[in-house]
């Protein structure tokens, strides 16, 4: 049996993002100095450190609303304290993945993978961006697809996340030699390429503690099952 996502995993993986975000601040900040303005790690930090305010503050038990109203509060603080494309473009994100999710306090691994694909369809409706833009739909599209490729499959909600997570570390990498056709990179043109992407960078951040954090609270899978 596949195993289920629960509102305590969401909660423990957006603590995990925050800390993976603070912990390559630096790095985020880097990447945009080379073809953007030095925020996203600095601003992406904001953020996150705000949404674990919030989550874990004292409003925050007072919640009920399940999964949804969880990833509807981390959207519109995003959206509220993040600068740049990057506000918008994440809080659009946490709001549509939120909304997909709905009231429910736990989710089956093809309900998880259609509410990601739906926060997915979201950003790229939001940034206007398409697959080989530059951007984080180039690691967020692939991981939503993989998860929902691996769900269909009967693969187990570990194994599914770590193909996710897989297909969002590729997707990040093919950013590389990219040039860029959203955002301020695209300014550059050809300069662009030869650099990867801080946003498709911060969103494999966000798959890579998604595998690592929302498996942990659902009921073990049994190896070679
Ligand atoms: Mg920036």
């Amino acid at each position: 049996m596949s195993g289920i996502v629960t509102q305590e995993g969401v909660a423990a993986w957006l603590r995990a993002f925050a800390e993976a975000v603070a912990k390559n601040r630096e790095y985020l900040t880097e990447l945009d100095a080379a073809i953007g303005d030095a925020d996203h790690g600095s601003n992406m930090d904001r953020g996150m450190q705000a949404v674990v305010g919030r989550i874990d503050g004292p409003s925050a038990g007072t919640a009920g609303g399940g999964v949804g109203a969880l990833l509807k509060l981390v959207g519109m603080t995003l959206v509220s304290t993040v600068g740049g494309a990057a506000g918008p473009l994440y809080g659009t994100f946490f709001l549509q993945v939120g909304k997909a999710a709905g009231e429910a306090t736990e989710l089956t691994l093809a309900q998880w993978a259609a509410a990601l694909e739906a926060g997915v369809k979201g950003v790229q409706m939001r940034g206007k961006a398409v697959l080989e833009d530059k951007t984080m739909v180039d690691t967020l599209m692939p991981a939503a697809q993989a998860l929902s490729a691996a769900a269909a499959s009967g693969a187990g909600l570990a194994e599914a996340l770590r193909q996710a997570a897989a297909a969002a570390e590729q997707g990040m990498k093919a950013t590389i030699p990219l040039i860029a056709r959203k955002g301020r990179a695209s300014y550059l043109g050809e300069r662009s390429a030869g650099h990867q992407d801080p946003g498709a960078t911060s969103s494999w951040l966000l798959l890579q503690t998604a595998a690592e954090t929302l498996a942990a609270g659902a009921p073990a899978e049994v190896p070679g099952a």
